[in-house]
């Protein structure tokens, strides 16, 4: 299942579109609704922020707080002169359009009336944060709030995300309160907070099920805005499962990732991500583990119903940034790009050790990444590393696993979150 998002522009109530990604835009007036959450981290301008933020991170560091620096001096002048004290505040804003190009509109680096525009309006907000009013207080709200919705593996976000809304609403009130510019795009309040929140959890929405995706999409939009289409069950942007060829067991990698390393037996392979061939994935509403033919791009789960779709070129971007930057530790260190690409096989694996690997593969990824995969898909990782073995055996499988990591809890160096996650892995796969 996918999601489908048809706007109507709030200014003058043209039907939006996604033609300049990442942004939902309104064709006859080019005024912004929203944000696509499944396009933010494609774009050249992000590849180019990783770039420079890779090759000098003491550069970056420096830009930052340089940067920081400016709005204090603003907020300073805004005691002894509010109109020159958000000039200076708009001048420091104008950092983050350069900065960070990939999260501003279109128009707003393009265009010199919207450029200015955006400088004040955003230049007032970072202004705020400084000076002694409700802004400092609201935002740690706000960061408590975003915490508790979590990266992922919370099954319940809801409240936290509707708490989320509230504390966004309370500084756009402020906001108004204080008399802030007016919004760049002349969007009213209820506009600007649809398209701040869609942009805020545009990399959170891509770690949840699909389902939840629906509910927290129409919590942003409205009930009426949002369809479930029958395209995709699951965005591979965050994590994509790899099936060791080696050991066999599944794993979640990082999509921008250039050469993959198995948590069970640590061989590593390069992988052609272009590829066709057939392959196993698994199904993230209901753990199964589905057979795509060569050449298929999606299937419907014959157990739960949900889309399940092949990972294919997301990421691209910045796998190719990590290769650069890769090549030039490479070279700065006399050796090659190739060496350092170069494939091993890692502990090995034989038909007594095999089923030792993937436990400890098991238990490795619920201590790496508990924050951000959903106990269904844990279970899937067992399920689908044992295709044809009873639940019984995977059950098993997982148990042993769990009672690794519990050890490891006690000997002190084990995170009590994985021990957790494999429990409630073993809960889903029997059903509960
Ligand atoms: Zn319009
Ligand atoms: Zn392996
Ligand atoms: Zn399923």
């Amino acid at each position: 299942m996918g999601q489908l998002i048809h706007l109507r522009c709030e200014r003058c109530g043209a039907p939006t579109e996604a033609s300049d990604p990442p942004w939902i835009r309104c064709p006859s007036c080019g005024s912004i609704a929203g944000f696509d959450f499944t396009s933010s981290a494609e774009s050249p301008e992000y590849a180019e922020f990783m770039r420079r933020s890779m090759k000098d991170p003491q550069g970056y560091v420096k830009r930052w707080q340089d940067h920081d620096a400016a709005v204090v001096k603003a907020a300073q002048t805004f005691h002894k002169s509010p109109e020159k004290g958000l000039k200076q505040a708009a001048e420091a804003a104008e950092f983050l359009i350069d900065e960070t190009p990939w999260a501003m509109p279109t128009a707003a680096k393009h265009d010199s009336g919207k450029r200015e525009a955006y400088k004040l309006w955003l230049g007032f907000e970072l202004m705020q944060h400084k000076l002694p009013g409700k802004y400092p207080g609201l935002q740690l709200k706000l960061n408590e709030a975003a915490a508790a919705v979590g990266f992922g593996a919370n099954e319940n976000p809801l409240p936290a995300f509707e708490k989320m809304l509230d504390v966004l609403r309370e500084m756009s009130d402020e906001r108004e309160r204080l008399g802030g510019p007016p919004d760049p795009e002349g969007l009213s309040v209820e506009g600007r907070l649809r398209v701040t929140v869609s942009q805020m959890v545009a990399g959170y929405i891509r770690m949840v099920s699909p389902d939840l995706q629906l509910a927290l999409l129409r919590r942003i939009y409205g009930d009426d805005a949002i369809s479930a289409v029958d395209i995709s069950g699951q965005d591979y942007s965050v994590y994509f499962d790899w099936e060791c060829p080696q050991c066999g067991l599944f794993s979640p990698h990082v999509p921008q990732a250039d050469k993959l390393t198995c948590p069970g037996c640590y061989c590593t392979r390069r992988v052609d991500f272009e590829s066709m061939d057939a392959v196993a994935v698994i199904c993230h509403g209901c753990g199964s583990r589905l057979e795509l033919a060569a050449k298929q791009l999606s299937c419907k789960c014959e157990y739960c119903g949900s889309q399940v779709k092949r990972f294919v070129r997301q990421g691209d971007a910045q796998r190719e940034v990590i290769a650069e930057v890769k090549r030039g530790i490479a070279a700065a260190n006399n050796f090659s790009y190739e060496e350092m690409m170069a494939e091993s096989d890692g502990f090995g694996v034989t038909p007594e050790n095999r089923l030792e690997r993937l436990r400890d593969g098991l238990v490795r990824i619920a201590q790496w990444y508990n924050f951000g995969i959903t106990p269904t898909r844990m279970a899937g990782f067992a399920r689908a590393s044992l295709p044809g073995e009873d639940a019984v055996n995977v059950d098993a499988l997982l148990a042993d696993a769990q009672a690794v990591a519990a050890h490891e809890v006690q000997q002190g160096h084990g995170d009590p979150k994985a021990v957790k996650l494999l429990e409630m892995a073993r809960q889903r796969l029997a059903g509960k």
